[in-house]
């Protein structure tokens, strides 16, 4: 039998209805790309959304179509979040730094009925029209030049609406992984998934939010549903100050201006914003907590955040897991660290929150658990209800039979469950039967002050198999050279790890979410050869 509790379907437009409910005044500030701002709130959100499902319904769409999005950080792209899945449509956030043939490819096989975008978009919507099949409609979010202009397209609604309900394994979101192997794969967030991983968000040790929070994301609300801010913050109520654009000047002065305490995004961003104020002789903003994720964040970063005053959350996760797996922040014995000792622990990538099990396995044999034991590295595995089963149209389970979902990372677990990510599969260097991490030669090279940028990849070797050789992107200015950067590197890492050469470069290749291409750089290098 079973208990007597009511039934509450987990749909994200009771987490529309909570903010507007209980923090309907909080402020929602947007700068947009032309430099104007707008303002906002959660309640007027809502009411925007409803207008948005009820002007989808009149354009003919049903429950379960998709509606792409094309579009920076603003209120109106947060307002599509809530207005298409309250028509029970669904969201497909589309990375504008896609290829063409990759916007071809997920926009095609999403099956996208309309698409929203930014008019700073609009080359992309021109190019890419007569290929994307399916879409029917074009609205543009800032602009009524090429298309109808959101907030006209809105207006001509009146707002009341009944949200559609359904079963709360109904999709509402869809976001493809960049496919830096062979074409991007769809992962479905439901209303249940998303529900719960928001609800994550929430722990004091994720995002640690209260209600007087101001958030600033950078992590775009292309990449990974932004990493659920939209949601998890419209569960606690914070007020969100977004920007269209990712200039350091501009997010630095609206840090400044309208109190932000709490920011998210990927180390790179970082780097800008230290440059930024570096050049200016400017202080760094004082927030009270940076989430910094998608790829490994470097220690001089949390160095130079922590002495600020700044809590560094370093997260891990991925567009299969919602995406959040893991997040550091301080562990029980934290007022017991020295303070090299809190940069040592916040250099990995914390602990897994609640609702989400890893483990690591042999990287032969991927059945067999490995002991967590702060030392033996193996293959990352996850499972949980915000972790993908299947890829869209898949005809087979990504995850096996017992919901274990290989991440193609390579990873210690720690005894106290913290994980420390040593590399991705494919990019671990194999060098005379033993692993080398690349990522931590790269994390050890970019503390040298006049490195930019830097990776590592494995170069074969006759001897060896492979050996290890570091691309270094100087700083301008900079003429360090090979044996600097040795010579910074040692006693960091173990002697055998020691690049066998070092080239310097212009640049590095990036993907589309803007970390490094270690594909295009190995294509680039193909006739290489060590010396
Ligand atoms: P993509 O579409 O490139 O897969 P994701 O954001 O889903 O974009 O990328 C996920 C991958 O990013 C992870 O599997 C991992 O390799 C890397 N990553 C994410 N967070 C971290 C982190 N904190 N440290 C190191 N690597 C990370």
């Amino acid at each position: 039998m079973l208990g007597a509790m009511q039934d509450w379907t987990m749909r994200i437009t009771h987490v529309i209805d909570h903010a507007a409910r209980e923090a309907g005044d909080r402020e929602i500030v947007s700068r947009w790309a032309d430099g104007s701002e707008t303002r906002t709130n959660w309640s007027a959100v809502r009411t925007d959304a409803l207008k948005m499902a009820q002007a989808l319904q009149a354009l003919g769409l049903q429950k379960g179509d998709k509606v792409a999005s094309m579009a920076m950080n603003h209120s109106r792209h947060l307002v599509s979040w809530y207005g298409v899945a309250g028509m029970g449509g669904v969201l497909h956030t589309v990375n504008p730094r896609l290829f063409d043939d990759q916007l071809e490819y997920i926009v095609n096989h999403a099956e996208d009925k309309v698409l929203i975008y930014d008019a700073a978009f609009q080359p992309i919507v021109d190019r890419m029209k007569d290929r994307w099949t399916t879409v029917e409609h074009y609205i543009c979010f800032d602009s009524g030049e090429h298309a109808p202009a959101f907030e006209d397209w809105i207006a001509e609604q009146d707002g009341d609406f009944q949200w559609v309900m359904g079963d709360e394994r109904d999709p509402c979101m869809i976001c493809y992984t960049s496919g830096t192997t062979g074409n991007p794969k769809g992962v479905q967030y439901e209303h249940r998934s998303t529900t719960l991983h928001a609800l994550a968000g929430l722990q004091p040790s994720t995002f640690n939010f209260s209600a007087s929070s101001v958030m600033l994301p950078v992590v775009p609300m292309f990449h990974a549903a932004s990493w659920g801010l939209p949601y998890a913050g419209a569960m606690a109520g914070i007020k969100f100050v977004f920007s269209a654009v990712n200039d350091p000047a501009v997010l630095h002065e609206l840090m400044e201006r309208e109190g932000v305490t709490d920011s998210a995004g990927v180390p790179t961003v970082w780097l800008a914003h230290f440059q930024y104020c570096d050049a200016q002789g400017i202080d760094l903003p004082k927030l009270k907590a940076a989430t910094i994720g998608g790829s490994a964040c470097p220690r001089f970063m949390i160095e130079r955040l922590m002495k600020n005053g700044t809590r560094v959350q370093h997260a891990w996760g991925m567009t299969e897991t919602s995406p959040i797996g893991t997040v550091g922040g301080p562990t029980h014995d934290w007022d017991q660290l020295t303070f090299d000792e809190k940069v040592d622990k916040t250099a990995m990538q914390g602990r897994p929150i609640f609702g989400v099990e890893l483990r690591t396995v042999d990287l032969d044999d991927t059945t067999t658990e490995l002991p967590r034991d702060g030392k033996t590295s193996g293959a990352l595995q996850i499972r949980g209800p915000w972790v993908v089963k299947r890829y869209y149209k898949a005809e087979e389970d990504a995850a096996s039979p017992e919901g274990w979902f290989d991440t193609g990372d390579v990873g210690i677990i720690h005894p106290d469950g913290t994980l420390q990510l040593t590399d991705r599969t494919k990019d671990v260097i194999k060098s005379g039967g033993e692993w080398i991490s690349s990522v931590e030669l790269e994390n050890a090279a970019v503390g040298h002050p006049d490195v930019a940028e830097a990776a590592c990849i494995g170069m074969p070797h006759p001897k060896w198999d492979e050996r290890p050789v570091l691309f270094v992107v100087r700083n301008s200015g900079s003429d360090v050279s090979a044996d600097d950067i040795l010579g910074h590197l040692e006693g960091q890492i173990a002697k055998w790890w020691m690049p066998d050469a070092i080239e310097f470069v212009d640049d590095i290749p990036h993907t589309a979410t803007g970390k490094i291409s270690k594909k295009d750089l190995r294509d680039r290098f193909s006739d290489y050869k060590l010396a």
